[in-house]
């Protein structure tokens, strides 16, 4: 198998802003993305995948640029009838977007799996990237608080992650096998870029795949991280609260720490250059790069760093 592919492990915003700026570094085909599919769920008796969109639309060119999510010039008829009827109308699907939805459930009901699925989705979309879900069999992940148990997409959209996190539980993970070809693409990759995703519910539902953690850690020195992680913050999203539901230092130092088992090269932000000692005492080989990707040329920036490492 050739040397040539790029394998990518992917969540959902944060993943789509490098890949974005990866198809502009490396011919589209060569891109092997492996996306998370742990917070796939399903409401109005429709199958949806979020991550998976995210990165198809960014690829597709079809995304609203200004969310990350979604589709560009989208509307919302159909969810404010829905609202009539469900209680689950705090899940923003456009019209657009449930056009996906209907005609991945009606695969699903046609006994399609779910990389079948995404193949076909991306193929009459136009990307030429290999999009690959982490797993075929269903995941889902659930965040206790003090109140409830939820799924996490309802945590993070209706609840907006201000409730505290006290566990976090991957149902259906015990069942989940990489999609066939994929530990070769790592065994054989060029290199594996871990995009600036949640290390918890987007990166860290990845590496509970059985096999996936093996295969990264037998080819440790071609493994490159981006820290999700600034100068201790996030730059969207829970992945604070959740490292530190799981013990973790809200830090790069702390995603190192996470990684380190299988991780060989890691890009911190050049603001947090003087934590880079602390993570190249793990073993870690580590690198300073601006890594807000605030616009299209710092995406392709860093996307071309990365891979000139
Ligand atoms: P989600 O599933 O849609 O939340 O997206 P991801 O899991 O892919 O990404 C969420 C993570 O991306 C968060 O921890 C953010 O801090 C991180 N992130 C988002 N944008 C950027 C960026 O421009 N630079 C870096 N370094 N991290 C980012």
């Amino acid at each position: 198998m050739s040397e040539k592919n790029y394998v990518i492990l992917a969540g959902g915003v944060g993943a789509a802003k490098l890949i974005e700026g990866l198809v502009y570094t490396i011919e589209p085909e060569l891109l092997k993305i492996i996306v998370n599919t742990g917070d796939d769920i399903e409401l109005f008796g429709l199958k949806i995948c979020p991550d998976l969109d995210i990165i198809t639309y960014t690829l597709a060119n079809l995304v609203d640029k200004e969310k990350g999510w979604g589709f560009a010039k989208e509307t919302f008829n159909c969810l404010n009838i829905l609202k009539k009827f469900y209680n689950t109308g705090w899940f923003n699907a456009g019209d657009k977007d449930l056009a996906i939805h209907i005609y991945r459930t009606d695969l699903f009901r046609q006994g399609f799996n779910k990389t079948e699925i995404t193949n076909l989705i991306c193929q009459k979309l136009g990307v030429k990237s290999h999009i690959i879900p982490m797993c075929n069999a269903p995941v889902e992940t659930f965040i206790t608080t003090p109140e409830k148990s939820m799924h996490f997409e309802e945590y993070f959209i209706k609840y907006q992650y201000k409730p505290e996190v006290l566990n976090i539980e991957l149902k259906g993970i015990e069942n989940a096998v990489p999609v066939e070809g994929v530990i070769n693409y790592i065994k054989n990759a060029k290199r594996i870029i871990i995009c600036p995703s949640n290390p918890i519910v987007s990166i860290g539902t990845i590496l509970q795949v059985k096999g996936i953690k093996n295969a990264l850690t037998q080819v440790k020195d071609k493994v490159y991280a981006i820290s999700p992680i600034i100068k201790g913050e996030t730059v969207k999203g829970p992945a604070d609260v959740l490292m530190k539901c799981v013990g973790l230092d809200v830090s790069c130092v702390g995603v190192a720490r996470f990684y380190k088992e299988f991780l060989g090269n890691f890009i911190i932000d050049k603001m947090d250059c003087k934590l880079k000692p602390k993570i190249q005492d793990l073993g870690i080989k580590t690198y300073c790069y601006d890594t807000l990707m605030t616009n299209l040329r710092k995406k392709v920036k860093l996307a071309q760093y990365v891979v000139s490492l």
